[in-house]
């Protein structure tokens, strides 16, 4: 099955055994009967599992090329998950230019764990090797990076981290399964905040988790139900609604991006643009190797770097919402250093580009001349 058919029947198969219905059925409910201790019918109690939400896993499963999918209450709840693999006293490779939850997650709550995080530049992906030692257990990655849009070679990545034995996770929220599929380029476990591209229509909140192994999907499953961070049903049939328009979706999400990146790239009073699509972008080869297009995403900068500019722009935009969140079908805009990048250090921050006068855009799928028109008038 190629991508576009998959996104609306992967794993999808008679999901209505009842009364043939197209969709899943919304099962709310917190428990199944049993005929006899142990008699039920595949499900018994829904943090375990539900029928919606195991469709929805289905879902993820098929369109990142994996075997086994798993769905979350959040993305943080499904990075939460990965981490508990790990034990006190192993060590983590991660980028240094990391969404600000997962870096929250990792310094704040992780490292009183035990576990160590080495946040490292990994434009050359080979700087992973020399962080690498007997403690190393898993590198966590993010391509392309929120908000500087930096690209890393997943390819590159998966051979070091196969080298050395430790796993390689993904976070694929930016880019979305119809770009890139990291588990064919070695990943060995694919993240999604599910509350972006893939739900789409910015009504959910969900993570998602896919594997290829076996042992790795058990291993996380028994985390996903010890541990309890799963989803509702009613939430679960939203993403799955989400991920049925994908690819229509995400294709128009890339055409607007590119048009509004190069719009901004000519503005006069325009620094600095981050795109992966421009063919002066430092890895602009590798994105154009492990993605299909560039995506939505852009971030950019105004002359001077003065954050007074960035916030009057933020605040006069009509057409894009100023708020927090990125790849539903409307376009929002971010200013990362006071909002979603908060909770990294200012100095911190300022060492990977996070500078005050940084603007993030997810565009979305409106009119492009409206948009152009929207950015037009509040830069001025
Ligand atoms: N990863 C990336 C790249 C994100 O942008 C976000 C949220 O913005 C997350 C993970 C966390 O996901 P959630 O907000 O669904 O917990």
């Amino acid at each position: 099955m190629k991508f576009n058919t998959k996104t609306i029947h992967g794993g999808q198969h008679d999901v209505d055994p009842a009364f043939g219905s197209v969709m899943p059925p919304i099962y709310q409910t917190s428990t199944y009967s049993q005929t006899t201790p142990g008699g039920h019918k595949g499900f018994q109690y829904s943090r375990s599992g539900n029928p919606t939400r195991a469709a929805l896993e289905r879902s993820l499963a098929s369109i990142e090329n994996g075997n086994y999918g798993l769905a979350f209450g959040s993305g943080l709840a499904a990075i939460d998950a990965v981490i508990k693999l790990l034990k006190p006293g192993d060590e983590v490779i991660s980028t240094n230019d990391l969404y600000g939850g997962s870096y929250r997650l990792f310094t704040k709550i992780y490292e009183d764990f035990g576990i160590k995080f080495h946040f490292i530049g990994m434009g050359d992906a080979s700087n992973i090797e020399s962080f690498v030692n007997d403690k190393t257990k898993m590198v966590w990655i993010e391509t392309p990076t929120n908000p500087m849009m930096n690209i890393i070679d997943i390819k590159a990545c998966a051979a070091i981290a196969k080298k050395h034995s430790v796993l390689l996770a993904v976070d694929n929220t930016f880019a979305t399964p119809y770009l890139q599929q990291p588990l064919d380029l070695g990943a060995d476990i694919v993240m999604h905040s599910a509350t972006k591209y893939l739900g789409g229509h910015s009504d959910v909140v969900m993570g998602g988790l896919v594997v290829r192994d076996k042992e790795l999907a058990d291993r996380l499953y028994f985390i996903q139900n010890a541990s309890g961070a799963i989803c509702g049903p009613q939430d679960a049939f939203l993403v799955l609604r989400g991920i049925k328009t994908l690819h229509l979706r995400v294709q128009r999400h890339c055409e607007n991006g590119k048009a509004i990146a190069h719009y901004l790239k000519q503005h006069p009073k325009i620094e600095k643009v981050y795109w992966p699509g421009f063919e002066d972008h430092p890895n602009h080869k590798i994105a154009k190797s492990q993605m299909s297009d560039f995506g939505g995403m852009l971030s950019f900068v105004t002359k001077g770097n003065k954050y007074e500019d960035a916030i009057k722009i933020v605040e006069s935009l009509k057409v894009f919402t100023l708020a927090e969140s990125l790849g539903g079908v409307e376009s929002l805009a971010g200013h990362p250093a006071s909002m979603t990048h908060a909770s990294i250090p200012k100095a911190e921050r300022e060492k990977t580009g996070i500078v005050d006068a940084l603007i993030r855009l997810s565009v979305g799928i409106e009119d492009v001349e409206d948009l152009i028109e929207d950015l037009k008038q509040a830069i001025g």
